[in-house]
């Protein structure tokens, strides 16, 4: 029935896009199982302070398929969020990092953890709800949780991020704004909002060095941040000339290939057991697997 112009356009496009849709709906059906299936991990990237020392950490999340192997979040966060499951799924991941903060490697010491929360999951009916859950369930501090969320979340519904988020803040929960500089908002919400921390987004830390742009894009968030009285991480830091260009300047956490790569939770501990702790006794990373 495809008129003639059209056809060629279309039978050119059918077997490709056909196989995505396959494709995409494979990996939907299979993530539905996927944490029943004890197939999806936490793996954990470090944050240092200037003296490299740590001070906390960001969760991101892994997909260990047993035939297709690692999949990034990349590829399967973008399914959740569209089918609705990144709701059960985000709650998993803030209750495995919940788990993490209290167990007896992390307990004691003075470590933040962050967690990428996606929009549907923020926006959602019920969140404050199944935070506090979560908290109530494992014991762990607020104070020590930070939620990392995108400008792309805030601009949406404006009134309602105000609300949750103050809520969330209310209950000692730290907010960041994840790959900053690179969304579509106005900056007002900042005055709007209880922001506690910018990410400067990777692209900006990679050429910075190198791009008198990329440069004064630093320098303005680091303005920004300074004025607002808001802490700042550099996110993607793989050099030491990134580094060195980045210190010279402000002080803020580092996360980055340079320092430390995402690993599995249990490396994550075992790198804890070598972190001089006052009064707190490591157990050097051999407790439960979480
Ligand atoms: P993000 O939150 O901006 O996380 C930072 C990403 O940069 C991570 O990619 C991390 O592995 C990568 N990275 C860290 N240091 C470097 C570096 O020095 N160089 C380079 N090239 N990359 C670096 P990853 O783990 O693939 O995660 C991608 C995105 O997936 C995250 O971006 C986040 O938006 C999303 N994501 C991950 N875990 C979760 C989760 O549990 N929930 C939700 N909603 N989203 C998640
Ligand atoms: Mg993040
Ligand atoms: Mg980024
Ligand atoms: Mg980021």
């Amino acid at each position: 029935q495809a008129k003639a112009a059209g056809r060629n356009a279309v039978r050119f496009f059918e077997p490709e896009m056909q196989a995505r849709a396959e494709m995409r709906f494979t990996l939907e059906t299979e993530l539905r199982q996927a944490i029943d299936q004890n197939e999806l991990r936490l793996y954990v990237q470090p944050q240092f302070d200037a003296e490299r020392r740590m001070r906390g950490a960001e969760v991101l999340l892994r997909w260990h398929h047993p035939r297709r192997g690692l999949i990034p979040p990349a590829s399967f966060i973008p399914i959740a969020e569209e089918t609705g499951l990144i709701v059960e799924l985000g709650d998993w991941v803030l209750h495995q990092a919940c788990r993490l903060l209290t167990s007896p490697q992390m307990a004691g010491l003075p470590l933040r953890l962050s967690v990428n929360v996606s929009p549907r999951q923020f926006h959602r009916t019920g969140f404050v709800g199944r935070v506090r859950d979560i908290l109530a369930d494992t014991g762990a501090d607020p104070e020590r949780l930070t939620f990392e969320v995108t400008e792309n979340l805030v601009i949406d519904k404006v009134h309602q991020t105000v609300a949750t988020m103050s809520e969330l803040n209310a209950l000692g929960i730290r907010f960041s704004i994840d790959d900053f500089g690179t969304g579509y908002s106005s900056l007002s919400y900042l005055k709007r909002l209880p922001i506690d921390e910018l990410k400067i987004d990777r692209s900006f830390v990679r050429d910075a060095p190198s791009d008198p742009n990329d440069a004064a894009l630093v320098d303005a968030i680091l303005s920004i941040a300074a004025l607002l009285h808001i802490d700042v991480v550099a996110e993607g830091v793989e050099t030491e000339e990134q580094a060195a260009f980045l210190a010279a300047r402000a002080p803020m956490l580092y996360q980055g290939y340079l320092y430390a790569r995402p690993e599995p939770v249990e490396a994550f501990l075992a790198r804890l057991g070598g972190i001089p702790a006052a009064g707190c006794p490591s157990n050097g990373g051999d407790g439960p697997a979480l």
